[in-house]
């Protein structure tokens, strides 16, 4: 997008660990407003970014083109659109909700219809990439929602992602991103699992990974999670287990919804909710290996390669 005379107007809600950096690259581009439950993180974006820092959901979506949501789950999206100074009341019609949280398919056609009667359009846009994807404007944006509501979007979509798939009608987006963080707490398990009892066998972690991550055992979780963040006992902050948790949780409940026998997403999807009681709301998803070395009486540290 460039200059200013055709700059659209945006709106932006929660202001998270993803949020805030997606948020940066939107401000970037439009004339744009922001909301946060916490009111002191928006009021410092807002002056960094020179953007509007308003007081309710209500406020940041008057006059807005588009509204994007980047919260927990989609209850919190249900609740700053429709909850009291929502922000679906002073929307105009024509405009659009981009909700960038990972959400509930089903939810999302909830809200998606709940809009529409008021002429305001929907799409369910999850990301992955994480917060250094973020941050440098490279995510993956998976889109659920008819394709000319999606052309509509890609122009603010681009300022901070580097591919757009049209995964489907509404929900479809939530639907694969669901399923992918199911594959990635699989293997955040199952390797911490291959390691521990490797541990115990008096091999080093660092050598295990070293062969697995030339073999065909290889995931994300091998090649960088555990070497970055498992081996050396750093842990970083940057995607919270009980969001995780939700995820695995979503994509079980889609295979059962779909008849699809799923015994594996079904006992990911009990582990992490044991793992998040064990360790909390704030604690990050790779922390989930903590609980598989507590289990197994050992540590999953080693050399830093
Ligand atoms: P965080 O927990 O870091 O941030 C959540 C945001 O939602 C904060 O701005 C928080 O406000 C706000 N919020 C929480 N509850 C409410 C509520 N009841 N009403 C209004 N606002 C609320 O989450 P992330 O930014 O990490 O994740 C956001 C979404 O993106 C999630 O769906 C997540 O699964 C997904 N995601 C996250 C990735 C990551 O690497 N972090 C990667 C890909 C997807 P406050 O400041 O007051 O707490």
């Amino acid at each position: 997008m460039t200059g200013t005379k055709s700059r659209p107007t945006a709106a932006f809600i929660g202001l998270g660990a993803i949020g805030a950096p997606i948020a940066r690259h939107v401000a970037d581009h439009t004339t744009f407003a922001v909301w946060n439950r916490t009111r002191s993180v928006a009021t410092e974006f807002a002056t960094e970014a020179g953007a509007r820092d308003a007081e309710s959901p209500a406020s940041a979506a008057t006059g807005a083109d588009f509204l994007l949501t980047c919260l927990p789950t989609s209850a919190q999206v249900e609740e700053v659109l429709f909850g009291a100074n929502g922000a679906a009341a002073s929307l105009k019609p024509g405009a659009m909700v981009i909700d960038c949280t990972s959400g509930d398919p089903a939810n999302s056609r909830k809200i998606c219809d709940r809009l529409a009667r008021s002429g305001i359009a929907f799409i369910d846009a999850p990301v992955s990439g994480g917060v250094s994807g973020a941050v440098a404007g490279k995510l993956t944006v998976m889109v659920g929602g008819d394709a000319a509501a999606l052309e509509r979007a890609r122009p603010i979509l681009e300022t901070f992602a580097a591919k757009i798939v049209h995964c489907g009608p509404i929900g479809a987006g939530d639907a694969v991103k669901a399923v992918n963080n199911a594959l990635l707490a699989v293997h955040v398990w199952s390797t911490a699992e291959g390691l521990a009892s490797l541990a115990k066998l008096g091999v080093d972690p660092a050598v295990a990974l070293d062969v697995i991550n030339s073999s065909s055992g290889r995931s994300n979780a091998s090649m960088n999670l555990f070497p970055e963040r498992v081996l050396n006992r750093s842990f970083p902050r940057t995607f919270r287990l009980a969001l995780l948790d939700k995820d695995v949780g979503i994509a079980a409940g889609i295979a059962r919804n779909t008849g699809t026998p799923a015994p594996l997403l079904e006992e990911t999807s009990r582990l992490f909710s044991e793992a998040r009681s064990e360790l909390g709301e704030e604690a990050d998803h790779i922390e989930a290996v903590k609980v598989v070395e507590r289990r197994a009486g050992t540590t999953i540290g080693g050399r830093i390669q």
